[in-house]
């Protein structure tokens, strides 16, 4: 995204805390120090700090009242003022331009790196129309190029860090939904995308098919060939679960042990043929020493053998059990819920009871 907003939360903060912290600087530097105090200027800016009061307050705690696109323009607001200031007081000193460390840390912080990019083209031009109306051509060239310098190293300076940052955040996330010897989705990662792959087949009207499969006998491979052979047959077991999910929302998780699943959005045919097909998958296998692993494989789908989350992987867990039960290396399809009694046949039978 070109104009993204990083980090919605500590931009609304950084709004809030400046505006909140500039109510009183204004109150004192417009009202308590200056010696002099017309009315009206008295009047403006205590309608000014109520108004900074107010709008920090807001940002701080009512951030949603706020529209999105404010806080993309926010740091343009913060240009425009503190260049109009800086003009119409003539003021073009170090303290004056140290405001505009601001919107360059906000920009280079939460904003892209063309909006950061802007946002000191910006303040440079402001800064010259300062600069160049209030000291001699000289000063004012030299001022100028040390400000826009100055500024554009700590943009620089802050957006390489918050990059850093943004990819050690993405390895972590990473890191936290997968497995770490297979590669394949964890439990959790499993859990939540379950609910949405529900959530999704429902509204639709769609079919959604999870496949639970347990490797046979797996603690025997264990005691006979290592932990090393073990775990190699875990990869392998993952990597041939991984060719039938092909649709980038299809997911393979290892929820542990020697236990995965997969959820494929399809039905049950193409789940039942997707099992066959990690068998001969898993059949050409020639490179573990213990020789591939058997399968046991239960199907179940949403909406032929549940309607929740809960019921699918009950009714995949039980297809599961039964394909082990009937001597595994087989798949067990699970079997539609029983019809619930009917309201009338169900006070027969209390009736009766
Ligand atoms: P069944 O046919 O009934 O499925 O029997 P099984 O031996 O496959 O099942 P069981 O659940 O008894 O064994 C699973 C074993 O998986 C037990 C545990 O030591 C082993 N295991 C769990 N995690 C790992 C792992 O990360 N690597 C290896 N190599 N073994 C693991
Ligand atoms: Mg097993």
């Amino acid at each position: 995204m070109r104009y993204q907003l990083r980090d919605e939360q500590g931009a609304t903060h950084s709004v809030a805390y400046l505006m909140l912290a500039a109510a009183p600087v204004v109150f004192l530097t417009g009202i308590v120090l200056p010696a002099e105090h017309p009315p009206g200027w008295v009047a403006a800016i205590s309608l000014t700090c109520v108004f900074m009061a107010a709008g920090g307050a807001v940002a701080r705690w009512r951030a949603r009242w706020i529209p999105r696109l404010w806080w993309l323009i926010v740091p343009f607001m913060a240009i425009a003022i503190i260049a109009g200031m800086n003009f119409a007081s003539h003021d073009a000193s170090a303290g004056a331009q140290l405001f505009y460390l601001w919107p360059v840390l906000y920009a280079a912080n939460f904003l892209s790196n063309r909006v950061a990019a802007l946002v000191l083209v910006l303040i440079s031009a402001g800064h010259a129309a300062v600069a160049f109306s209030t000291l001699t051509t000289t000063k004012a060239l030299s001022d100028w190029v040390s400000v826009t310098v100055a500024l554009s190293l700590t943009a620089i300076v802050v957006a390489s860090l918050r990059n850093r940052n943004d990819r050690l955040r993405q390895v972590l996330e990473s890191q936290a939904l997968a497995d770490s010897l297979t590669g394949v989705a964890n439990r959790r990662s499993f859990d939540g995308e379950l609910t949405r792959a529900v959530t999704w087949a429902r509204r639709g009207g769609e079919s959604l098919a999870l496949i639970s499969v347990d490797i046979d006998y797996f603690k025997k491979i264990n005691d006979t060939y290592g932990h090393g052979v073990g775990d190699q047959a875990l990869q392998v077991v993952a990597n041939s679960l991984r060719v039938v999910a092909r649709r980038e929302d299809d997911l393979v998780a290892r929820l542990g042990g020697d236990e995965f699943v997969v959820l494929l959005r399809t039905d049950r045919v193409s789940a039942g043929r997707a099992a066959d097909e990690v068998r001969a998958v898993l059949a050409a296998v020639d490179s573990l020493p213990c020789g591939p692993p058997g399968l046991s494989i239960g199907i179940a789908v949403l909406p032929d053998h549940a309607s929740t989350a809960d019921e699918l992987r009950a009714a995949s867990d039980a297809a599961l059990y039964e394909a082990k039960q009937k001597g595994r290396g087989r798949t067990a399809m699970a079997h539609p819920p029983a019809p619930r009694p009917s309201p009338d046949r169900s006070n027969e039978i209390s009736a009766a009871g």
